[in-house]
């Protein structure tokens, strides 16, 4: 849509290009491929909000007897995710459930979450897994990746193919817009395949808005589930944060603890500042300094030997290509005094930073551990 219309009228207002983004997502919803239900990937972020607020505006403007295709509203928690961008999903995600039933909309809102045995805590304080950095950067997969594709797999297995709808923008970054271009020359101008989930199509309704284009909209119109948009905007002025997208494979997670420093996990140690929590901190927010300063030291003890086990969880040692050791995950005095300090912080924190099943995970994992290694006692 974005290129066509553009293409046809360089100086279309950006009230018409909404106009042509709504026509476009009608026509999409009303196509031969009506059969296969609409997943939209909603991080409550700017551009999949204004994604859903396209297709809520499509909804009403067509007839109820041509809802037919069922549109899924998903939205993923890491478990670890800033609290403030967790509230206003929380919040947002509701009042879009809310106005879709009262609307009679055939939309379904839906969150997703790690493997219980796969969240950040389990594995970081659990097995030990190191602070994850630019080179090991185990929790996107596990943490983003792997849920979202679960949920996709099943609609793709009800349905025999489902649309992914995503917000994704041309001007987001140059390695996106690689995953955006070489998919764009796989299949047609609306749909392309997904290359690592068959039956999967991504459809991306605002591919050539601009950011400034975005706000106008948001900034210019109310939301169609009630109220304006300006919570939103308000939030991205005290982060002074970008959006991190719903994610679907890792060259798609520019974002995803970058400097860039999206709505990402609060423990995010991959980034070198956390700027969206500082950001919260200097707009009055001074709750979340102690969690800022969690997560400068647990970035800061990652590589700290006598904090990290010498053997690999596999029993192995293991060398890098010049023959320097690679040390082993954090030791189990190392996780338990990470343990402490976080449960030091959760006590005067209000709201769940782990939650009483992920504590009862890692307390059985370094008991099997321990008794593995014939030191029971000693935790
Ligand atoms: S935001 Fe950071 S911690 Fe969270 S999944 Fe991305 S890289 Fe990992």
């Amino acid at each position: 849509m974005g290129i066509a219309v553009r293409e046809a009228d360089q100086s279309a207002t950006v009230e018409g290009l909404w106009r042509a983004t709504v026509d476009h997502v009608r026509e999409e919803y009303l196509s031969e491929s009506q059969r296969f239900p609409w997943i939209v990937g909603f991080s409550g972020g700017k551009d999949s909000t204004l994604v859903t607020h396209a297709i809520f505006e499509m909804l009403m403007g067509i007839r109820p007897s041509q809802r037919t295709r069922p549109i899924h509203i998903v939205s993923n928690d890491t478990l670890v995710e800033s609290p403030l961008v967790m509230s206003h999903l929380n919040t947002v995600t509701r009042q879009i459930e809310d106005a879709a039933i009262a609307l009679g909309f055939p939309m379904t809102v839906a969150r997703t979450h790690p493997d219980p045995d796969k969240t950040f805590w389990v594995l970081l304080i659990g097995k030990g897994y190191p602070s994850p950095n630019m080179t090991m950067r185990w929790c996107t997969d596990r943490l983003k990746i792997q849920p979202t594709s679960g949920y996709i797999k099943r609609q793709v297995s009800a349905s025999g193919a489902a649309i992914v709808v995503l917000g994704v923008r041309r001007d987001e970054s140059q390695s996106r817009q690689r995953s955006i271009d070489r998919r764009r020359n796989m299949r047609g101008e609306n749909l392309s395949e997904h290359d690592r989930l068959p039956g999967a199509f991504i459809f991306r309704p605002i591919l050539d808005l601009a950011i400034d284009e975005v706000w106008e909209i948001l900034g210019t119109t109310h939301a169609p589930w009630g109220g304006s948009h300006a919570s939103l905007i308000q939030l991205y002025r005290d982060s002074e944060g970008g959006e991190c997208p719903v994610v679907l494979s890792a060259d798609e997670a520019p974002g995803c603890g970058t400097s860039n420093s999206r709505f990402g996990c609060w423990t995010c140690t991959v980034v070198e500042k956390d700027k969206s929590l500082q950001g919260f901190v200097d707009s009055g927010m001074f709750y979340y300094q102690p969690l800022i300063e969690f997560r400068d030291w647990l970035k800061s003890i990652r590589n700290r030997t006598d904090m990290r086990q010498a053997f690999r969880r596999n029993g192995r040692l293991t060398f890098d290509v010049n023959g320097r050791h690679i040390p082993g995950p954090f030791t189990i005095a190392a996780r338990k005094e990470i343990f402490d300090r976080l449960m030091q912080i959760q006590e005067n924190f209000d709201g769940e930073l782990i939650s009483e099943s992920e504590i009862r995970q890692i307390r059985q994992i370094w008991a099997d551990e321990l008794q593995n290694s014939g030191s029971l006692a000693s935790v």
